[in-house]
């Protein structure tokens, strides 16, 4: 424990940022939490229209529960699926509003830099035993502020993934005035733009579902309104396969319903969707493509993208941060979550151990954490800061203890028998198709706890792709 008298800093007042505010808050730290936002919660309001797939029961952390009722705050109710605005205004919010909390939360402040107090990124002399510093904007100024701990929830909602496959914007698409990224409110806010017209939706999680389903919407009200659904796999079958075995149904919904769309010829899929140019037309725009090897061009009057986040680690330049080269998540975890190994989305509960970085009391934690993996939950942040708190505050034995048990998605739970020829996780990963469920089930039927994939072991934390 290094310089216990001094704040820990927060990135990010997102359920998960906050969630850590609540538990320094309550191990007696003082947190000072930066958000880059007008408000709390501000990437869940850029998708407030969007209603979430866990309850509220799995929503709210253990911690800001207890600051919350403390205050008189009463729990929504637990089975009720709230939508990104509620989540803000029922729960983030008046999170926020606690006065432990509010006194060290500082809207429209975005972190620019940090780094260890008078150390560059190569001193190593004196290192661990350095407090950090925190550079943040507010109001076209910067401010320093030298803290004890570093817990970055920045989250990765804005850093969305460009259309080409190569991971690059294609030519035409940075000028484009045509594509939005996420998930555009195409049935509320911004009805007009859509309503009647042409929309290219390309992306196969389940954000295009959601975008897909709205647009759905719009055509019956009007005819005219197309969807061309565009993915860059093969099929569909791994994104519907959780259907009616998902725990959380309004999931396994929203696949069902997608499919039942595409057998009423609702949507026209493209599969194996490459796209190479982005071409103004007048009001429309080109799109030059490849199905396959096909070479096609759709005129499309919109185009939303949702091939989903990458983290931002610009402003950790002058830390010792390790992630690992393919995922970009913490290298500890990263296997755990490589969507190349897991098509499940399934992983074991994690915490301090798998979250460390070569720089002492700093943390990546929340959906950042994830990297470019599409899946996580915020149940899975609150175990995360609940165990790095744990840590910084030199409870060690609490931040090595696994304290959640979380819902299956229904995806991975199948018999080893017909894991290995019929492939599980509701179809194959792109390399070692079966490996995470034949390995979780082997590694179970042994006794141990295997890789979090199948229902036998306890507690399983569940992770599923937005
Ligand atoms: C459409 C959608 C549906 C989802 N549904 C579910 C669900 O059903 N169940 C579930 O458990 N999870 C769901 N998730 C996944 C995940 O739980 C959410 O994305 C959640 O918001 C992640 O929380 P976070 O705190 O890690 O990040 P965020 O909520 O993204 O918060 C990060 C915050 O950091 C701020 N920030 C960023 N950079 C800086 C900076 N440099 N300085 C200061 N502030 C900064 C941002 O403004 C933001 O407020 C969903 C995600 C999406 C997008």
């Amino acid at each position: 424990m290094q310089n216990v008298g001094l704040p820990v800093a927060v990135i990010g007042a997102g359920p998960v940022g906050l969630a850590a505010a609540a538990r320094l808050v309550e191990r007696g730290v003082e947190p000072i939490v930066f958000e880059k936002g007008a408000s709390v919660g501000a990437s869940l309001l850029e998708w407030g229209h969007v209603r979430v797939f866990s309850p509220w029961k799995y929503n709210v952390d253990d911690a800001a529960r207890r600051l919350l009722e403390s205050q008189g705050w009463e729990a929504p109710n637990p089975d009720y699926l709230p939508n990104g605005k509620e989540l803000v205004e029922e729960y983030l919010a008046p999170l926020g509003a606690v006065p432990s909390i509010r006194v060290g939360l500082k809207l429209g402040a975005t972190v620019t830099a940090v780094t260890k107090k008078g150390l560059n990124k190569v001193s190593s002399a004196g290192r661990d035993e350095a407090p950090f510093v925190v550079r943040y904007s507010e109001d076209g100024l910067e401010h320093d502020v030298v803290v004890r701990a570093v817990i970055d929830a920045s989250g990765t909602w804005s850093q969305p993934n460009p259309m080409g496959v190569h991971g690059l914007p294609v030519p035409g698409e940075q000028a484009s005035t045509k594509i939005s990224y996420g998930i555009p409110d195409v049935a509320g806010a911004r009805r007009d733009e859509f309503l009647g017209k042409r929309t290219l939706v390309i992306g196969s999680g389940h954000s295009a579902i959601n975008v897909a389903i709205a647009l759905i919407d719009l055509q019956d009200i009007d005819p005219r309104t197309e969807i061309v659904w565009a993915l860059r796999h093969q099929g569909v079958d791994r994104l519907l396969g959780g259907g009616l075995n998902d725990q959380l149904p309004e999931r396994g919904a929203l696949g069902l319903a997608a499919k039942k769309a595409m057998d009423d010829g609702r949507l026209n899929m493209l599969t194996s969707f490459c796209a190479d140019a982005v071409i103004a037309d007048g009001d429309r725009v080109t799109v030059r493509a490849r199905t396959g090897s096909e070479p096609i061009e759709l005129a499309v009057d919109q185009i939303v993208v949702t091939t989903g986040f990458r983290p931002d680690f610009s402003f950790l330049r002058e830390l010792r941060v390790e992630v690992d080269p393919t995922v970009e998540a913490p290298s500890a975890l990263s296997p755990l979550i490589d969507p190349n190994l897991h098509s499940c989305g399934t992983v074991p509960p994690h915490g301090v151990e798998e979250l460390s970085h070569p720089e002492n009391d700093f943390f990546i934690v929340g959906s950042k954490s994830y990297g470019r993996a599409p899946t996580f939950l915020m149940k899975t942040g609150y175990e995360q800061v609940r165990s790095i708190v744990a840590e910084i505050v030199g409870d060690y034995e609490a931040a090595r203890r696994v304290e959640l048990v979380l819902p299956e998605t229904g995806v991975c739970s199948v018999d080893i028998k017909t894991a290995v020829s019929a492939g599980c996780c509701g179809g194959p990963a792109p390399a070692r198709e079966d490996a995470c469920c034949v390995a979780d089930a082997v590694a179970k039927d042994e006794g141990k706890s295997g890789c979090g994939c199948g229902t036998k072991a306890a507690p399983v934390k569940v992770a599923e792709s937005v």
